[in-house]
């Protein structure tokens, strides 16, 4: 949500497969991400942590990890998640390993 979308591919390596070298792109405004398919929500042009070079999976930042738990508590996927393989793989980690420091929840109870 923090407006300013950065130049990819200026960090260079672990871009691997990303596959945005941002090599032509950058006249174009490059909102070629989201055609389509916005549903309003996690609506993130780039991977947040990618964005951030300042913000880390951590498992023990619930708060952060809440973000990418649907309210039952399963793993957002990453086409709505915005993340990108690698963090998302990072943030998948996390999670299981804040579940078992019950930060996070396996599944939410339902009243039936
Ligand atoms: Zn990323």
């Amino acid at each position: 949500m923090n407006g300013g979308y950065k130049k990819e591919g200026s960090y260079g390596k672990g871009a691997g497969r990303g596959g945005d070298r941002g090599s032509e792109r950058g006249d174009r405004g490059g909102n070629d991400m989201d055609r389509g398919g916005g549903r309003g929500f996690g609506r993130r042009k780039v991977c947040r942590y990618c964005a951030d070079k300042n913000l880390k999976v951590d498992y023990k930042n619930a708060a952060d990890l809440k973000y990418f738990v649907t309210e039952r508590g399963k793993i957002v996927p990453r086409r709505i998640s915005g993340n990108c393989a690698r963090h998302q793989r990072e943030v998948a980690t996390a999670i299981k390993r804040g579940r078992n420091l019950a930060l996070l929840p396996y599944t939410v109870m339902q009243h039936q």
